[in-house]
């Protein structure tokens, strides 16, 4: 039976073999020495033995399999060869003062394969002595990192996409903040510090009821997510709005892992688009509502009257002798009285009542519920004021026609009546209020059939 010896264990310095003797059992150590050859040369990572100048004396099967040299092609040369050049002269200075030094030395370098790749690899370079201390070969165990390299690449890239981009909340399963950005921060005033581990409940403004946030999980839950505008209160305890989308991401067993929102602060939009509306549906002049907003509100009046029974009166008023005033004051006279005039109607007015210019020097006020006795006393107070107002410039009088709301009619109804009010006042001196009610128009609808079949 042959004598078997075992590789020593630990630093595999020369030394360490010195129990074996060749010539006691010299089959034993050639077996042994090919274990170990095959060991290394099969080994996954790639490993070379130089001398101490550099020069290679043995590359093993990775060594070849990751640079493309032909071992004939590598023995004898220096691992220069396989340099890209960009590995920084720092590197190779450290490297060598560690090496000259007697230490290991670990690092990474972008070398080049034969084909002209460029990879990255780790390297471990050890240094042999010896048993004088002195330096007799350099092993170099190392390993091809250029996917790692590459993955670490793209997460930097993810990393500066998320600092730079929308401000952003990563939560996971249980909704506890995780990650935020530079944008979420600058939106919220909260930095990251404030905010990991909380969940965004801390930024809720009050705004929304329990059936918004139900909804929001709901769409979450069934399609993954959700998206639209959002009241939240900042650090400073600022309520503002926000157009926020949140993702839910699912792992490969289809659960939710965490939860991606991104937002922006929609403040400046939604006053654009007040303003947007205001204007639309007011009169540049005198700021009161345009005739499309009247018409409207008088439309939902009358269907409201007709579904629920209420009452409300219009009011049609115009300025008596404006064309006077326009040719003798001139025509921005003319506008400042007509500005001055709604100031001072919209005085007296509720909440609850419409003004709108209907046209020219004419306006139209919707009173809502208010019977025709109500609405009349309010004329007859409007037309005062006006006649006593001191307006700039000029002093104007109005004639005012009134009708009010009877069931079965549609708005042109009210208008006709109000209209026809209006001229009866104007006909009767001006400085006026009459009223129409609808039987009175009955009445003359009648009146002018009659009077036609008499003709
Ligand atoms: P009446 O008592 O019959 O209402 O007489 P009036 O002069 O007020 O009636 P008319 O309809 O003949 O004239 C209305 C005038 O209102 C004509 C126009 O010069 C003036 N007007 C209409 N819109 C404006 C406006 O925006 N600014 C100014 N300054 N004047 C206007
Ligand atoms: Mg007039
Ligand atoms: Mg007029």
């Amino acid at each position: 039976m042959t004598q078997q010896h075992e590789f020593p264990a630990g630093d595999p310095s020369p030394d360490a073999w010195d129990h074996i003797d060749a010539s006691d059992s010299p089959g034993t150590l050639v077996q042994s020495l090919k274990h170990f050859y095959t060991a290394v040369e099969h080994s996954p990572m790639a490993t070379a033995i130089t001398d101490p100048s550099g020069r290679l004396l043995y590359v093993n099967r990775r060594f070849i399999a990751i640079t493309g040299y032909s071992r004939d092609e590598l023995i004898g040369r220096t691992s220069s060869v396989i340099k890209s050049g960009k590995t920084s002269p720092e590197t190779y200075r450290e490297l060598w003062r560690t090496l000259q030094g007697g230490e290991i030395w670990r690092g990474e370098m972008l070398n080049r394969r034969k084909c002209g790749e460029e990879y990255w690899e780790y390297e471990v370079i050890t240094p042999i002595k010896d048993e004088h201390g002195k330096v007799i070969s350099f092993i170099t165990v190392k390993e091809d990192i250029s996917e790692r390299k590459r993955q670490e690449e793209e997460l930097r890239l993810l990393a500066t996409a998320f600092e730079t981009g929308q401000a952003t909340l990563i939560a996971n399963a249980e909704m506890r903040i995780e990650r935020v950005n530079q944008a979420f921060t600058a939106i919220t005033g909260y930095t990251a510090e404030e905010v990991l581990g909380n969940t965004p409940r801390m930024f809720k403004s009050g705004r929304h009821d329990a059936s918004f946030y139900a909804g929001l999980w709901q769409s979450l839950k069934t399609r993954g997510h959700w998206q639209g505008e959002i009241w939240n209160r900042n650090k400073r305890g600022e309520i503002y709005p926000v157009w926020q989308s949140i993702t839910a991401v699912k792992g490969a067993d289809g659960e939710v892992r965490h939860y991606v929102s991104v937002f922006h602060n929609i403040a400046e939009r939604k006053q654009m688009e007040q303003t947007l509306t205001r204007e639309a549906s007011r009169d540049h002049l005198t700021g009161a509502a345009n005739r499309r907003t009247f018409d409207r509100a008088l439309i939902t009046a009358v269907r409201q009257a007709e579904k629920e029974g209420g009452e409300f009166a219009l009011m049609l008023f115009d300025i008596d002798h404006f064309k006077a005033v326009n040719d003798t004051h001139g025509h921005d006279v003319g506008d400042a009285v007509l500005t001055a005039l709604t100031a001072c109607v919209q005085r007296r007015l509720r909440k609850t009542d419409l003004l709108a210019r209907w046209g020219g020097e004419e306006f139209t006020l919707l009173l809502a519920g208010t019977p025709m006795e109500g609405a009349l006393q309010l004329a007859e107070r409007l037309r005062s004021d006006v006649a006593d107002a001191d307006l700039p410039g000029a002093s104007v009088t109005i004639s005012i026609g009134l009708s009010a709301y009877h069931p079965g009619d549609v708005a042109r109804d009210l208008l006709i009546r109000a209209d026809r009010a209006l001229y009866r006042a104007k006909q009767g001196g001006r400085n006026r209020v009459e009223v129409m009610t609808a039987e009175r128009a009955v009445v003359s609808v009648a009146d002018m059939a009659e009077g036609e079949d008499a003709r």
